[in-house]
């Protein structure tokens, strides 16, 4: 069985508005929390017997933070503890101001294969309200500087949805991410979360029709451009999707490490530890749940709807029985007859153009 490997880096040198993930601006404790890391990977390696590491995720937080040297440290960790002869894919989440020639060589030689750098936006205006580090210039030249360096799969994060910005604006967005020829675009609605900055500001989003039509824009410009639209908010050229996030989206077992990192057995067991470094650091952070049949099945389901292969109508027959298949076929009965879902082969899935509208209709299956 294939497995991967997430590794949480909790800290940031600044707080975007909308951010929701659990981060620190103190560095003072990363040293501890990158050695707690590796002893936890020894301590959990268990997770994955048996199984074959494809992929390899740094997240954060911005892992960005470590030199290359402590990155390494923690992926030649991985190296002695999982089976890596068959790794794919190692990939680094970015900041563009990060990203000097030298740390970029530097992360090359370490083994990293994959940059996923947080754009946002190529609009100065936009990068200052979401209080981000970066220039749309500097975001511009860090993926000049990266291709330099070697990376041949690059991946970038948009948001839409700013209250404020124009379908114009967002139409430059999505051109110059095209003009780059970046292989991978993961493009997020803005969501504002209370205990964001943008949440207690009161900042709120674009009215829907201007969202709406952001995401068709997006759909179409990416599709004409080559790029294959494979998840609700991912798009990527052929042979270029995430094979991390693929992972997940298949319910393969994964192992996280750090501070507010999850995990799955691949069959009903989640874990994740606490979101808090001091609980991290003590090594009493770990926490799980066994899901029930049914909670696994509306995850699937849930997950699955969200990709262009959609579900598999054998497959959740062989993991959830018969009647869970005629339920699922009975839901979607009427919106097949509607052109909201598709029938393609054994799967069904939703047409591009309902997949906006798709989480009231998943809704309906559970
Ligand atoms: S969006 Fe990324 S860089 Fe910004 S605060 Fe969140 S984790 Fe840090």
């Amino acid at each position: 069985m294939v497995s991967s490997l997430y590794i949480h880096i909790p800290f940031c040198k600044k707080l975007c508005g909308y951010c929701d993930f659990f981060k620190t601006m103190s560095l003072v404790r990363k040293g501890e929390v990158l050695e707690r890391i590796a002893e936890e990977m020894a301590e959990r390696s268990s997770l994955l017997e048996g199984t074959t590491l494809k992929t390899i995720y740094f997240g954060g937080g911005t892992p960005t933070v470590c030199t290359p040297g402590e990155l390494g440290a923690l992926l030649r960790c991985a190296e002695r503890t999982f089976d890596c002869s068959e790794v794919e894919e190692i990939t680094i989440e970015a900041n563009p101001d990060d990203l000097s020639e030298e740390y970029l060589q530097g992360l090359r030689a370490e083994g990293f294969n994959r940059l996923s750098v947080g754009i946002q936006s190529f609009h100065n205006s936009d990068l200052q309200m979401m209080n981000r580090r970066h220039t749309a210039e500097e975001a511009v030249a860090a993926i000049e500087r990266a291709r330099k360096a070697g990376f041949d799969n690059i991946s970038i994060d948009l948001i839409y949805g700013l209250a404020g910005a124009t379908l114009d604006q967002w139409g430059e967005n999505v051109e110059q991410a095209i003009r780059l020829g970046v292989e991978h675009i993961s493009a997020y609605h803005l969501t504002i979360e209370e205990n964001t900055l943008f949440g207690k500001r009161g900042v709120t989003t674009a009215p829907e029709e201007l969202s709406d039509a952001e995401y068709e824009l997006l759909c179409k410009r990416l599709g004409e451009a080559g790029y294959e639209h494979y998840e609700i908010s991912n798009f990527a050229l052929p042979n270029r999707r995430s094979r991390h996030n693929s992972a997940y989206w298949r319910g393969t077992p994964y192992l996280g490490l750090g501070p507010g990192a999850h995990s799955f057995d691949g069959a009903r067991v989640r874990s994740w530890n606490k979101a808090s470094i001091a609980a991290y650091l003590e090594g009493n952070s770990l926490e799980d749940e066994t899901l029930s049949l049914s909670e696994r099945y509306e995850e699937h389901v849930m997950v699955s709807l969200r990709t262009s292969e959609g579900v598999n109508l054998e497959e959740l027959e062989t993991l959830f029985g018969g009647r869970k298949r005629a339920e699922f076929e009975a839901t979607a009965a009427p919106h097949l007859e509607r052109g909201v879902l598709l029938k393609k082969g054994d799967n069904i899935a939703f047409a591009e153009s309902h997949w906006l509208i798709s989480d009231s209709i998943i809704e309906e299956f559970f």
